[in-house]
């Protein structure tokens, strides 16, 4: 079913879904690559410490040769009072607000003992606040956390400062006392507007509270407001998630995620609730709503980037796509590259050129390690140099959408096409389909297979095969 030529020149075309539903199958979203399902416990052999020290030399993650790179930095602040039932991120369910003074406190111990290992004068590029519910956090611990950074790091004057928001726990005060640590980004989870749909999931967000946060957001002086939507929701249909559009667009964000439910109840035991009730809407309705998600987007003027973000012409990350300077972090797309990511928290992944490493996931086994006066990750990557090379190639296709063999023969040191021939002779049944194009040049992909895009990417990773099951659908 190709749905009607109905939409402004310059946004994409109607989505087919027939090809939607073929290709649509269980992979990674590579916020990295390797995936963090690939990170190791097996620690010693990995020197993460070491590489910390070694991230400090000029030039190590990709920044200008000669410079040290700059800094990336995460903070995973937990807790939400209540559990959306549909939640796949690593919360702690409190309404003690003590919690989090003390959570501060233990970010200050690790701060103190990554900061120690750290070239003081790299400056932070980009600071992302996410969760669990940052603004959970009293306005006034917010600013202990703002201060907390600057007594630790030089912020660079035009650092992107973004943070997650839950606009049922927003006051105006806390929208002030993110505006005055240095935020102008803000990234609300609505989700769905529907009540019945919010009482099906848990979470019951009346579409004022919606509202009042944009006003607040949009006098506080914050550039750009992403909204989180997502379909796939227990007693969601096509017509009330277009209504749900509808009712978002009318707030004038200047970014969408709009994101496909992931059913992972083997991993995520809240969400057999689900199962039990019989409310989640089947794979023709889901396909269905994110196509009333990509048309309705389309007609209003957004660009979609890829991997369920769509952005206005004008915002920054449409921008950076149109002019080849996208990246793709743990966060998702990026217009900030050549940074190295340090992050703090429970469950939180730092990176380097060449490795990942992750904290314990609970409170007590992340305190452990902070009072044994040890960095506090339990888990991680060093990535070898084939890893090195895929995860390129695999970036270039997300953020470029086309790889040239020339120029990745250079990057790589090797002869591209020679090297990757079965991956490249793989995507016949991809280009026979018109989702990939060959050019004189190497690959692109095409308007048809942005919705695709990490399938494409998959064709590139060899560790997908045999491990479907712990990723999500596609779409
Ligand atoms: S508020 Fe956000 S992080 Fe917390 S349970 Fe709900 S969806 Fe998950």
């Amino acid at each position: 079913m190709i749905l009607p030529e109905t939409l402004p020149a310059q946004t994409t075309p109607p989505l087919d879904l027939e090809l939607i539903r073929k290709y649509s199958i269980p992979g990674p979203r590579y916020t990295s690559y390797p995936p963090a399902t690939k990170f190791t416990t097996d620690l010693a052999p990995l020197r993460l410490e070491e590489a910390i020290a070694d991230d400090n030399r000029p030039g190590a993650a990709g920044g200008e040769p000669g410079r040290t790179s700059p800094l990336s930095l995460y903070f995973h602040l937990p807790f939400c009072e209540t559990r959306c039932w549909f939640c796949g991120c690593n919360t702690v369910i409190t309404k003690r607000r003590e919690a989090a003074g003390e959570y501060l406190d233990d970010l200050a111990r690790e701060l103190r003992l990554t900061t120690s290992r750290l070239d003081r004068h790299r400056p932070v590029t980009q600071i992302h606040l996410g969760g669990g519910t940052p603004t959970f956090f009293p306005p006034r611990e917010l600013q202990w956390l703002g201060e907390l950074i600057k007594a630790h790091f030089p912020v660079a004057p035009d650092c992107e400062f973004g943070v997650e928001i839950d606009p049922r726990r927003l006051t105006e005060e806390h929208v002030l006392a993110l505006r005055d640590i240095g935020a102008r980004r803000a990234s609300l989870g609505v989700q769905d507007t529907n009540p019945r749909v919010q009482l099906a999931i848990h979470r019951f967000q009346p579409h004022t509270r919606n509202e009042e946060a944009f006003k607040w957001l949009r006098a506080a002086g914050f550039t750009s407001i992403n909204v989180d939507l997502i379909y796939g929701l227990p007693l969601q249909t096509p017509e009330s998630f277009g209504a749900t559009i509808d009712e978002v667009l009318a707030l004038g964000p200047d970014r969408l995620s709009v994101f496909s439910y992931a059913h992972v109840p083997w991993i995520k035991p809240a969400q057999r609730i689900f199962d039990d009730r019989e409310q989640l809407p089947g794979a023709g309705e889901k396909l269905a709503m994110f196509a009333i998600a990509h048309e309705k987007l389309s007609a209003a003027g957004y660009l979609d980037i890829g991997l369920d973000h769509f952005a206005k012409p004008q915002d920054e990350l449409a921008v950076a796509l149109r002019e080849g300077t996208l990246h793709r972090n743990f966060q998702g797309y990026s217009t900030r590259g050549g940074a190295s990511l340090y992050s703090f928290g429970i469950s939180s992944i730092s990176s380097t050129a060449d490795t990942y490493r992750q904290n314990a996931r609970t409170l007590p086994e992340w305190r452990a390690a902070l009072d044994a006066g040890r960095l506090p990750f339990d888990r991680g990557l060093r990535l070898t140099t084939e890893d090195q090379r895929r995860r390129t190639i695999i970036m270039r296709l997300m953020c470029d959408r086309r790889l040239d063999f020339a120029a990745l023969s250079t990057a790589l040191g090797l002869d591209f096409t020679a090297t990757y021939s079965a991956e490249i002779a793989s995507l016949t049944d991809l280009v026979d389909d018109g989702l990939v194009r060959r050019t004189s040049a190497g690959i692109e992909v095409t308007r048809a297979g942005v919705p695709l895009l990490r399938v494409i990417a998959m064709r590139f990773d060899p560790t997908v095969t045999g491990a479907p099951l712990q990723h999500s659908r596609t779409i």
